[in-house]
C-alpha cells in the first residue's frame, strides 16, 4: 500500500516570458491540498496552466515561487527522479526498439533491483493492465489502447506515490477513450495511487474525479465533486465550461426572488450573501426548466425548435425580452402541444437556481 500523504501545493506561481519579451502568468499563486488515494483532474481550456502545473509537480518546470510537499517532504526542490512521482505522457514516450517486457522494467533495471525482483515486478504490472500475453511484442505491434496500458505499467512499476496523467487519453477514438477511463479508475482504486489527471474534456473529468479543479487563467476557478461543480457552479466561467446551461441577468427582489426579463425567478437558498437590490446573474441548466402554457410571473417566449434526441427533447424558446433559452425536456412529458412557433411559458425549477460570480 502507497504511503498515505497529502499533496499540498502552497502558493505556487510561475511567469514565462516569451521570445518577443511577453510576459505569460501560466500560474497564478495556486494552493490546493490533494488527498491520498484520490482521482484528481485538473480541468480548463487550452492555455490556462493545467499542463505547467503537472510539469511542475513531475520537476519538469521550476517554479517562481512556492512549494510542492508530499506529507512533511518537500518535493519542489528535488530533481525530478528523486521525486517519488511518475509520470504518462500523452505521446505514452514507449521505447520502440525494446520489448513490451524491457518497456516496464526499464526503470526498475535503473534502480537497480534484481533480476529476480524485476522479472515479478514486470508481470504483476502486465497483469495489472491485462496485457501478459504481449510481453515479448514490440510497441510498434500494439493498438493505441495497448500502448497506452503498457505506458500505464511503465510508470506505475516503480511504486510511485503520486502518478501524473497529461492528456493521456485524448489520443484514442472515442469508444477506446471511454474503455480506457474505466480501466483507469479502476487501476487507480486498485492501487490506491494519487492519480492527477490533466484534461480538457468536461465528460472525461466529471466521469473520472474524486475531484475537480476547474482551470481559468492560471488558477483553479472551483474546486469540488463533479456533482458540486455541475449543480452548483460558482462562477459563469464553471457554469459555462461544464456542459450547457442558461444564464439570466436580473436584480435581486426582496425574499430571494430575481426579477429578470419581466419573470420573476425563485431562488435556491445561495442568495443570502447578495444583498436586496443587487444586479446578479442567474444560471439554470436546460434540464431544469418546463415548458407551460403562457402564464404571468414566468418567462415568455416563442418555441423556435424542438429536436427529439431520444433520452430528451432538447427546445429551444426565443424569450419576449431577448435572447434564447435552451431546455432539455423528458420525453415522457406530453409536450405534443406545443409546436415550433408556440407561445410558451418557462418555468423553473427554484432547486436549481444558482447566482454565479462574474
Ligand atoms: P493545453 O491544454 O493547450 O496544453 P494548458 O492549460 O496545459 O494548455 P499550459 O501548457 O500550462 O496550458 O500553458 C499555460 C500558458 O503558459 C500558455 O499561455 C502557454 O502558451 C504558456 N507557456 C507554457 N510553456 C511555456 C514556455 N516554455 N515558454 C513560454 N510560454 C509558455
Amino acid at each position: 500500500m502507497p504511503n498515505a500523504e497529502v499533496l499540498t501545493i502552497n502558493a505556487a506561481d510561475k511567469t514565462f516570458t516569451t521570445r518577443s519579451g511577453e510576459s505569460i502568468h501560466a500560474i497564478d499563486n495556486v494552493s490546493i491540498e490533494i488527498q491520498p488515494g484520490e482521482f484528481f483532474i485538473l480541468l480548463g481550456p487550452s492555455g490556462c496552466g493545467k499542463t505547467t502545473l503537472l510539469r511542475a509537480l513531475a520537476g519538469l518546470e521550476e517554479l517562481d515561487s512556492g512549494e510542492i510537499y508530499l506529507g512533511d517532504q518537500r518535493l519542489d526542490v528535488l530533481p525530478p527522479h528523486r521525486r517519488p512521482v511518475n509520470t504518462v505522457f500523452q505521446s505514452y514516450a514507449l521505447f520502440p526498439h525494446l520489448s513490451v517486457e524491457e518497456n516496464v522494467a526499464f526503470g526498475l533495471q535503473m534502480d537497480k533491483l534484481s533480476k529476480r525482483e524485476t522479472a515479478d515486478r514486470v508481470h504483476e504490472m502486465l497483469d495489472l493492465v491485462h496485457l501478459s500475453q504481449k510481453a515479448s511484442s514490440r510497441p510498434s505491434e500494439l493498438s493505441g489502447g495497448q500502448q497506452q496500458r503498457i505506458a500505464l505499467a511503465r510508470a506505475l512499476a516503480k511504486s510511485p506515490k503520486v502518478l501524473l496523467l497529461d492528456e493521456s487519453l485524448s489520443a484514442l477514438d472515442f469508444k477506446l477513450r471511454r474503455e480506457m477511463q474505466d480501466e483507469l479508475k479502476s487501476i487507480q482504486r486498485h492501487t490506491g495511487i494519487t492519480f492527477i489527471f490533466v484534461t480538457h474534456d468536461q465528460e472525461e473529468a466529471l466521469s473520472m474525479g474524486d475531484r475537480i479543479a476547474v482551470f481559468s487563467q492560471g488558477k483553479p476557478s472551483q474546486i469540488g465533486t463533479a456533482q458540486d461543480i455541475y449543480d452548483a457552479p460558482k462562477t459563469r466561467f464553471v457554469a459555462d465550461f461544464i456542459g450547457d446551461i442558461n444564464f439570466f441577468e436580473g436584480t435581486l427582489a426582496q425574499d430571494g426572488v430575481v426579477e429578470s426579463n419581466n419573470a420573476r425567478l425563485k431562488l435556491s437558498e445561495d442568495a443570502a450573501s447578495v444583498g436586496v437590490g443587487s444586479a446578479v446573474t442567474v444560471a439554470v441548466r436546460p434540464e431544469n426548466m418546463r415548458l407551460e402554457e403562457p402564464r404571468e410571473g414566468l418567462l415568455q417566449g416563442t418555441l423556435t425548435s424542438k429536436v427529439y434526441m431520444g433520452t430528451d427533447i432538447r427546445c429551444h424558446v426565443r424569450l419576449a425580452s431577448g435572447g434564447h433559452v435552451l431546455l432539455r425536456v423528458p420525453p415522457a412529458l406530453q409536450y405534443g402541444r406545443f409546436t415550433e412557433g408556440s407561445q410558451v411559458s418557462i418555468a423553473v425549477d427554484p432547486k436549481h437556481t444558482r447566482i454565479v460570480e462574474g
